[in-house]
């Protein structure tokens, strides 16, 4: 065989490698403006959508404000909107095909890991009030300690009316904090392991420190005048946390990272980058070709159990509504049976400082685009969705036509550990699903970090799914 020249060589290197392109590298200077005005919006999402209630809010906010309404209506490019407990929402837009022809789901979670106040939480110690937590989802406990944190929940009296809280993020709000040990006195306490350095039980919101003015005597005067100062405020009393739901998170704004600003840092992107891209794609979406559906999840972070998680049947609910207004008699299961969708969830981003857990040809790079991840779960693919090769095959086709600069990995090193997400639910239905999202640096931390140009890709992404043809035959 003749030998071959440099170019031919080269030609070859094209024809044959796989290489992985930087989301910038690839983006047009029109599209980089479209990217930053994006980041901005996504921010303010962010700093408004700091738990699973705040952010079903906005969603419908958003949704209202985008043509999205609370009734039924019918005919291609429809638009609803469904809420539940407050916790869950789904916005839908009509498609050109009947809905017995399959539909289009992205489904992301709106929880984040925090902490929770216990049920009865406040007690004073040595004149200072304090805050009992419990933990919600996977955090690294020390993680938590000495950073400002805010209150938000809602808190129900037993008259039915239901009080909104939220402590810490304006301007001039005072802020909460959890104290850790001194250095000095550390090294036998916490000579331990990272995990066990802070227990749960230490978790304690610190909330206050003057006793009741001069000239009056009370036991406990310090807790008395923090009840005092809630009951002012919210009209409150001790008993009413009982029926309260208030989550402790990390007070203050998303932010720009880095000299150049490629990134976003930020409470909950873990998975609110997710189901803010999403809802993008959807609000931007005039008449698919088939009915497209955003679902946005509650307590993905604890399991999905609840009637607000995605192993709630709340999809069911939705299906059957859209067939009423297709003014069709199919059936919710055959028709999602024939149905598509995206686990719309975060991975983890490959950190450098890191290796001994990452496979890096395998794995998600920071500002390579958006994450297609065939599988998830631990120890030799243990309770992964693990989609079909025929399905990845048609996502890579969507992405292809939609301009969507995108890269393929799973989380960490085999047997490193794992995690799950919300694939596996809409599985049991039939739904043909794989997982795709923004890869993140410490992600599940108070403050995690996001490249921008993953960010807008994932909004691409999700785009060109819905608006994808093909039938269900075609994968
Ligand atoms: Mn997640
Ligand atoms: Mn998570």
């Amino acid at each position: 065989m003749k030998k071959r020249s440099k170019k031919e060589i080269k030609e070859l290197q094209d024809k044959l490698l796989y290489k992985r392109r930087h989301t910038f590298s690839q983006m047009k200077r029109s599209e980089l403006k479209a990217l930053e005005r994006y980041c901005r919006e996504y921010m303010e999402f962010l700093d408004h959508a700091k738990t699973e209630r705040l952010a079903a809010a906005e969603i419908v906010k958003a949704a209202e404000r985008h043509g999205f309404s609370r009734s039924p209506g019918t005919g291609a490019g429809t638009r609803r909107w469904w809420e539940f407990r407050g916790k869950f929402v789904a916005l839908a837009v009509m498609g050109q095909r009947p809905v017995t022809d399959g539909v289009r789901i992205i489904v992301s979670h709106i929880d984040a890991p925090r902490l929770d106040l216990k049920i009865n939480p406040l007690y004073e110690e040595m004149d200072m009030a304090y805050m009992k937590t419990h933990y919600y989802g996977g955090i690294k406990k020390f993680q938590w300690v000495t950073r400002p944190l805010a209150l938000h929940g809602v808190v129900v009296k037993d008259d039915g009316r239901t009080v909104p809280i939220s402590i810490g993020e304006e301007q001039d709000d005072p802020v909460l904090v959890i104290n850790d040990l001194l250095p000095h006195l550390a090294q036998r306490v916490q000579d331990k392991k990272l995990r066990e350095a802070i227990p749960a039980e230490k978790l304690n919101i610190l909330v206050g420190g003057i006793p009741l003015p001069r000239g009056e005597e009370a036991e406990k005067a310090v807790k008395l005048h923090i009840l005092e100062i809630l009951n002012r405020k919210f009209g409150i009393t001790e008993r009413d946390f009982v029926s309260a739901e208030i989550e402790a998170v990390p007070a203050g704004r998303a932010r720009e990272v880095g000299l150049d600003r490629a990134f976003v840092g930020g409470y909950g992107q873990d998975d609110r980058s997710c189901a803010f891209a999403s809802l993008k794609a959807i609000l931007n979406t005039k008449t698919p070709p088939h009915t497209s559906i955003c679902l946005f999840v509650d307590k993905e972070e604890i399991g999905s159990d609840g009637n607000t998680g995605a192993k709630s049947l709340f999809l069911h609910l939705v299906m059957e509504d859209l067939l009423d207004m297709d003014g069709s008699s199919g059936s919710a299961a055959r028709s999602l049976a024939r149905s598509l969708a995206i686990s719309a969830d975060v991975t983890s981003a490959v950190d450098p400082d890191y290796m001994e857990v990452h496979e890096k040809n395998n794995n998600a790079w920071c500002g390579y685009g958006v994450n297609l991840t065939k599988y998830t779960g631990a120890r030799g693919k243990y309770s992964a969705n693990d989609a079909h090769a025929e399905y990845l095959g048609f996502i890579r086709r969507a992405w292809s036509r939609g301009g969507v600069v995108w890269q393929a990995g799973t989380m960490g090193r085999v047997d490193e550990g794992g995690g799950g997400t919300v694939a596996k639910y809409l599985a049991q239905h039939g739904i043909n699903v794989v997982d795709a999202g923004t890869p993140l640096l410490s992600m599940h931390a108070p403050f995690e970090i996001a490249h921008k140009g993953d960010l807008f890709m994932t909004y691409r992404g999700y785009a060109a799914f819905f608006a994808e043809e093909g039938s269900h035959e075609d994968h």
